[in-house]
């Protein structure tokens, strides 16, 4: 299980100030390749501060991350995050943002252009390469948020409530789509939600968070076959 690796994390905000703020205490997870693990738990009870911490867009104040033996402690294109609304860059095509990851590392535009186009064929949305975001729907843009992050053939998947802002149908049907994209990708997922029916309809295990730091992390496998 080296796919992500956390040991006795902590994340105390605005440490050694007065506002300090402890929001994960002693946080032990392991996810395996291709593993599909929810994150469950209320309202402010760490999940997406250990999303951020696994991507390395804020360092653990305790405890020790890695992911496939490599110590977590700066952003990779190995480990991409989704938000609940992610922004694509309105004045940019649908294909400009998938491929803008791309752009970043330098890649020649016919190179860029191919893995977009490959990349929206996976989430069913060649039509849609040059449109602009704003004359999508809200799961059609959600969709381009998973090319984009597939573009870069990420090991890990990290999402936040990725569907949160979507009406309940479209919300299905998305975990429908996510459900074939991560078989297909061979990434693992770290997804977090406070909806538990939509953390046993996606996951391969769910870990439970509870409210107070220190009391968490009951990990209940779930053994329903897949679809
Ligand atoms: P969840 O995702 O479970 O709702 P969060 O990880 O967002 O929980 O928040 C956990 C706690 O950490 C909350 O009390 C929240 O206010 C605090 N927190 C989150 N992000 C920050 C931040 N950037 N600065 C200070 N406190 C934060
Ligand atoms: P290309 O088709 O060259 O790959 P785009 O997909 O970005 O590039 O552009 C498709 C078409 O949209 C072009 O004709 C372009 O002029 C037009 N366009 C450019 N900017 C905008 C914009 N902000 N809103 C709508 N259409 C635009």
């Amino acid at each position: 299980k080296d796919a992500v690796v956390c040991r006795g994390v902590s994340k105390v905000w605005a440490a050694g100030t007065a506002r300090a703020h402890e929001a994960l205490r002693d946080v032990d997870l392991d996810v395996s390749p291709g593993e599909f693990v929810v994150l469950l738990g209320p309202s402010g009870c760490g999940k997406s501060t250990l999303l951020y911490l696994v991507a390395g867009l804020e360092l653990a104040t305790g405890g020790e991350i890695w992911s496939f033996r490599n110590p977590v402690d700066r952003p990779s294109p190995d480990r991409s995050l989704i938000f609940q609304e992610t922004s694509l860059f309105p004045w940019l095509s649908v294909w400009q943002n998938v491929a803008f990851g791309l752009s970043i590392r330098g890649a020649p535009e016919e190179e860029r252009r191919a893995v977009a186009r490959e990349a929206l064929a996976r989430v069913g949305l060649s039509e849609a390469m040059h449109k602009r975001p704003d004359e999508l729907s809200g799961g059609m843009r959600q969709r381009v948020a998973v090319a984009r992050a597939l573009a870069m053939r990420p090991k890990v998947l990290l999402m936040d409530e990725p569907f949160a802002a979507l009406d309940v149908q479209t919300r299905a049907k998305m975990q429908d789509f996510l459900l074939d994209v991560w078989r297909d990708s061979g990434a693992s997922v770290l997804f977090v939600t406070h909806h538990i029916d939509e953390a046993v309809a996606l996951a391969d295990r769910v870990v439970v968070f509870t409210a107070r730091p220190g009391r968490i992390k009951t990990v209940l496998p779930v053994d329903l076959p897949r679809p």
